[in-house]
Formats: C-alpha cells, structure tokens, sequence
C-alpha cells in the first residue's frame, strides 16, 4: 500500500521535471528563433500586430505615395513638352522666308504643315509670302474686279438682267466707298503695272455685253450721272435687230466715255465654228466697230464665255491684246491675257451679295 504511493509521487516528480526540461528547452529554442529574427522575447504577443500595422503601412504608402509622385511627375513633363512642340514650327517659321527666290507656285506647299499646326501662324506666313514675292523679278500680282452686266431694263426672275433701281444702287455703293470705275485704257494700264503710282485705290472695270438698247437708255443716263466710265462689247451683226443698239446710239455711248469692243459678228457658240468661220466672226467684228467708230477694238469679250485652241491661236495672230472670259473671280496680271475673269452680276441678287462679290478675292 505504502509502496504505490510512493512510486506514484516519484513518478509525479519524474514527469514534472521532464515536462519542466522540455518546457525549458521549448522556450531556449524559442527564444532562439525569435532573436535571430530580429524580435525580442518580451512583448512577443503585441508584435504580431506591430508587424502586421508596420507591414500594411508599408505597403499602403508605397503604392499610394509612390503612384502619386510618379503621376505627378509624369503629369509635369508633357506640360513643358507641349509648350516645346508649338515651338518648334516657330523656330523654324523664320526660315520659310528666308527662301525668298522661291516662286510662289513652289512656296506655296510648304507652309501647309505649319499652317495647319498654328492657324494662328497663317495670317503670318500669308504675309511674308506677299511681302517675300514683291522684290522678285516677277512683277507683282495686280487684281481688279471686272464686273459682268448685260440688259438694264426690269425682268423679274431672269438673273441676266438687271433693274436700273438695283444697278443704281450698285453703282451708289461704288461711289460711296471709294471704288473708282476706270476705261478700258486706264484698266490695261494697271494690269500692265503701267501707272500704277497714279491709280486709284479701289479700280474696277465696268463691262456691258450684247449691245443691249437698254444699255443706252437706262445704263448710260445713270453711270453719266455718277461719271463712271464702262466698256461694252458688241456684236455688229445684230445692231439692226429689235432690241439691240443701232450704230448712233452706240456712237453717242462711245462719247460718253464708253469703250467699243467686239463680241462676235452675230453672237455664236466659236467653238461650234470651223477656223475660218471663227476668224470672220472675230476679225469682221473688230473691222466694223473700228471702221464706224474710228477706234482700237482690240480686246475680244468670248460670247457665251466659249472658246477653244483655234479661238485663242486667231486672237493671238492677229493682234488682239486681251480677252474677257465668264469664268468667275478679279482679272489679274497672273492670268492668260486671253483669259481675263470677271464677276457676273446677277440681277437678282441683294447689295448684300454684291458687296460679297465684289470683296472676294481670286
Ligand atoms: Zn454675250
């Protein structure tokens, strides 16, 4: 009985000091490891959440500071970039005009790129192209509307005619606003770079075709009123026809400052025209005018603005010096003399629209 006992407690003591040893060597490996990590023992409950808070601090302020600065930084550098960019056109915007020998037919691509970068560039470059282009051997361009009238009577709906009201008011706006009607001489003068010291600042050439009787009984009292000068083309084979001017008015029209020249015998489609029949057309009506009206009459005014080769070929071989098409814009030195454009005048259309018109540049 006594000896159970006693085995019980030795064994008791036995397991505790075991126990104890292994605790012991438990906690000595522990702490080992722990120190080696870098940790201390003590307060080795509270580190794991020391740990995990330093951990997520670490990795909550890198990827939102970090970002951050590289975003910001990122977002710095294009700014000084794009204020370089428009830059560099302007750098070399200088060296555009420093060609200027080039022709402007060639100069005129160029600048398109740089046009197209800054518009506000263009104005600039336009300027240096008239400005560059001036002091070259080519002479410089010269425009002048030349406006486009036919019958001056009143014909609701038929853009051809104009009313004397709306021409009136027309030829009110020119006065007004420093336009100055020229002859034919004085326009050949200016487009010739003849006179030009002397020319007036806003020219334009006033042209009536057809003959029309119209012309002599409402056009002329009205530009004689404002003292503008204009330039009629004629076709003599119909001066004996209803409606169009006889010999004596044109003669009188020619006195009071109007200008005589040819539009065809009998107002034909040329192109429709043998050589021969196109040459009789032109010259014969040259003849006529200038043999009544003892005058030069030799600038050709196309009828219905056709021609072809043989058209040009005979005005050029016989002398005529210019030639007035229906193809729309100012009559320029830039243009073929046998190719002179003009601005048509419809009857129909506002002052509004012709001030438009006549403001356009080709
Ligand atoms: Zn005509």
């Amino acid at each position: 009985m006594v000896g159970v006992p006693m085995n019980y407690q030795r064994k008791r003591i036995l397991i505790y000091s075991v126990l104890a040893g292994l605790f012991t060597i438990l906690l000595l490996l522990v702490s080992i490891g722990l120190s080696s990590s870098g940790y201390r023992l003590w307060g080795s409950s509270a580190a794991p959440a020391l740990v995990d808070y330093q951990v997520d601090a670490q990795i909550d302020e890198s990827p939102s500071q970090a970002p951050v600065e590289v975003y910001t930084f990122v977002e710095d550098k294009p700014v000084p970039s794009l204020e370089i960019t428009p830059d560099l056109p302007l750098i070399e915007e200088p060296k555009l005009p420093a060609a200027s020998t080039v022709t402007l037919d060639t100069y005129v691509p160029v600048p398109a790129p740089v046009l197209a970068a800054t518009p506000s560039a263009a104005s600039e470059i336009k300027g240096t192209i008239q400005s560059t282009t001036k002091p070259a051997p080519m002479p410089s361009k010269i425009s002048i509307p030349v406006l486009n009238y036919h019958s001056v009577t009143i014909d609701p709906g038929n853009v051809v005619v104009i009313s004397p009201a709306k021409l009136e008011e027309q030829l009110a706006y020119l006065h007004n606003h420093g336009f100055t009607p020229v002859s034919l001489t004085t326009f050949i003068s200016l487009i010739e770079g003849k006179g030009v010291e002397a020319a007036p600042e806003k020219p334009v050439l006033l042209t009536f075709d057809d003959g029309y009787i119209d012309n002599y009984e409402q056009a002329m009292p009205l530009l004689t009123k404002y003292s503008f000068p204009a330039t009629l083309f004629i076709s003599p084979g119909t001066s004996d026809q209803e409606g169009y001017l006889n010999w004596e008015q044109i003669k009188k029209m020619q006195e009071a400052g109007w200008d005589i020249q040819p539009h065809g015998m009998t107002h034909p489609h040329l192109p429709q025209l043998s050589a021969d029949q196109q040459a009789y057309e032109i010259l014969e009506a040259r003849k006529q005018i200038e043999e009544k009206l003892g005058t030069k009459a030799d600038v050709y005014c196309y009828p219905y603005g056709e021609y072809n080769k043989t058209t040009l070929k005979l005005l050029k071989d016989h002398g005529f010096r210019y030639a007035f098409t229906i193809e729309q814009g100012y009559a320029t030195n830039q243009q073929s003399p046998y190719l002179l454009k003009r601005l048509f005048i419809n009857g129909e259309e506002s002052l509004k629209s012709f001030i438009r018109k006549l403001s356009t540049h080709d």
